[in-house]
């Protein structure tokens, strides 16, 4: 069962899960390989939910940061070394 990074729930049939890439453009491979992607309920929690990841700032900067300090504690990186990996300092 998948479970949604947003609001916690299972899949349904109504709303299946996605993968979301944490990084997208150019980082976007580099988050696959890493294993920086959730899962997300496609309509409510991923495009067009007030609150989806691609719909409101505040829960893609959240995303951000949450996705950077699992990279860090993953790969022992600290905030430098993640920014030069992946151009940015989201905390
Ligand atoms: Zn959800
Ligand atoms: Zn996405």
């Amino acid at each position: 069962m998948r479970y949604c990074w947003l609001c916690g729930g299972p899949e349904t049939s109504a709303d299946p899960m996605d993968t979301h890439h944490i990084f997208g453009g150019s980082n976007r491979k580099k988050s696959e390989r890493m294993g920086l992607t959730v899962d997300l309920h496609h309509n409510k929690c991923h495009i067009f939910g007030k609150k989806a990841v691609h719909n409101c700032a505040e829960t893609m900067q959240a995303l951000h940061e949450y996705g950077q300090r699992l990279a860090m504690e993953n790969m022992g990186w600290d905030k430098d070394t993640f920014r030069r990996e992946f151009g940015k300092n989201y905390l």
